[in-house]
């Protein structure tokens, strides 16, 4: 054995997979099974007590999705991650391990629709507040905090206009609010962006997108960064406080640089109860061997029809980091080298009209809600994703009624570009 460690696309294709001990299936079986024989009733005592790591019943975990779990801790440069059902129980499960009833915490303004959705309604329900800040305006977190905010959310790349967002200076505020930063970097995948190492203290994801990568499985991840220190002054008891259930243990005393993650797994999976499907963890696996090479032709083709758009007439303006020109170009070359993602906006001279015309003009382009997919997605959000919002709260988002957004797929790229002619000249 070398002792090179080795790169992304190979962490990609084997991390955490190894040939199934019993039979030698090179790929990682599905176990399709709820629940797991135990050796005898102490084993069966001690992993019911946290005294020993393996498998109980699925909801808590399963084999398959721990391949999944490795495999994503290694190309986030986590700890340890917990895989669930979808990007939004990911979001649930991670913030109940840190809220309380009353308590806050602050998210940027730029976000995922169904995200604003779920933190202003569906949180609000829960006693969990959320304050929005403007991830253009780094002060604007600053201002935001108060003695009950318990975490900062933010997006990587940043639906839906493709911004990115400057991770390094709002990790700065979150550590001296002493609360962690929890990073959604669903549409730069850790292949174009890793936010742990500027500073994230939590990844989610949504396993529907990039990673999953085909459009067929739904899927969602935490990964923890073993960054932060829970015990600090009571403020996150589900981590630092005895917990009643498991014989009084401290899951930060108790499992160190990665309690974070089982305290998600043993109080957030097991009782809220969104386990991951072991066939769905199989096809997402599947997907993450070939990330990298998506990834880079989803962005090269993103490019060059950002480009397309720009030169043309009926666009008034196009939305994409990966452009010179555009505002968060800085930004992209120093968080995302190897391309500003494949999720852009741009705007219509025609207006909510023109926008409406378009999406039912295209053919290659599929209309629906969804990013990430191999083929190429077009949405205008102000008449869905983002319908539920107010026409200040739509512009603010960047979600305005002339704005289109695209997720470029893998196809070839003068064929997108075709298409979007023929849809916009007609
Ligand atoms: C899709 C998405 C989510 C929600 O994920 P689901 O898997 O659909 O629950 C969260 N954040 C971002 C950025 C997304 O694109």
């Amino acid at each position: 054995m070398s002792d090179r460690l080795p790169g992304f696309s190979t962490l990609a294709v084997h991390a955490g997979a190894q040939p199934d001990p019993t039979t030698g299936a090179r790929a990682t079986p599905i176990y399709q099974t709820t629940s797991f024989v135990f050796n005898d009733a102490d084993h069966a005592a001690s992993l019911f007590g946290l005294q020993a790591f393996g498998n109980i019943y699925t909801r808590i975990g399963n084999p398959t999705n721990a391949v999944l779990e490795e495999r994503v801790a290694a190309l986030e440069g986590g700890t340890a991650a917990l895989a669930v059902a979808s990007g939004h129980a990911a979001q649930v499960v991670v913030l109940q391990q840190l809220l309380q009833p009353g308590d806050e915490f602050i998210a940027a303004r730029k976000l995922y629709g169904g995200s604003i959705n779920q933190f202003t309604h569906a949180f609000k329900s829960f006693g969990w507040n959320v304050v929005w800040a403007d991830p253009d305006d780094i002060a604007s977190f600053e201002r935001a905090v108060t003695p009950r905010t318990k975490a900062i959310f933010i997006e990587s790349i940043a639906n839906p206009a493709g911004s990115i967002t400057d991770i390094e200076a709002i990790s700065t505020v979150a550590r001296k609010a002493g609360v962690p930063l929890i990073v959604d970097n669903t549409l730069a995948s850790p292949y174009l962006i890793r936010p742990i190492d500027h500073g994230a203290d939590i990844v989610v994801h949504s396993l529907t997108k990039f990673l999953g990568g085909h459009g067929n499985s739904l899927g969602g991840i935490i990964v923890d960064a073993g960054t932060f220190d829970w015990s600090t002054g009571g403020k996150y008891p589900m981590l630092s406080e005895p917990r009643p259930e498991y014989h009084g243990i401290r899951l930060q005393e108790t499992f160190g640089n990665f309690a974070f993650a089982i305290a998600c797994r043993v109080l957030g999976l097991r009782d809220l109860g969104p386990a991951l499907s072991p066939f769905n963890a199989f096809m997402i696996l599947t997907g993450i061997e070939t990330l990298p090479l998506r990834m880079q032709r989803h962005c090269d083709n993103a490019k060059a029809v950002a480009e397309f758009l720009a030169g043309h007439p009926a666009v008034a303006s196009v939305s994409y980091a990966g452009l010179p020109s555009d505002k968060y170009n800085q930004l992209a070359r120093k968080y995302a080298p190897r391309g500003a993602g494949a999720v852009f906006t741009f705007s219509l001279k025609g207006g909510y009209d023109a926008g409406v015309s378009l999406v039912s003009k295209l053919q290659l382009f599929s209309h629906l809600a969804n990013v990430g997919d191999t083929r190429s997605l077009v949405i205008h959000p102000a008449s869905t994703t983002h319908s539920q919002l107010d026409d200040a709260a739509k512009i603010k988002s960047g979600a305005g009624p002339d704005v289109v957004r695209l997720s470029v797929g893998i196809e070839d790229k003068e064929d997108l570009i075709a298409d979007l002619e023929q849809a916009l000249g007609a």
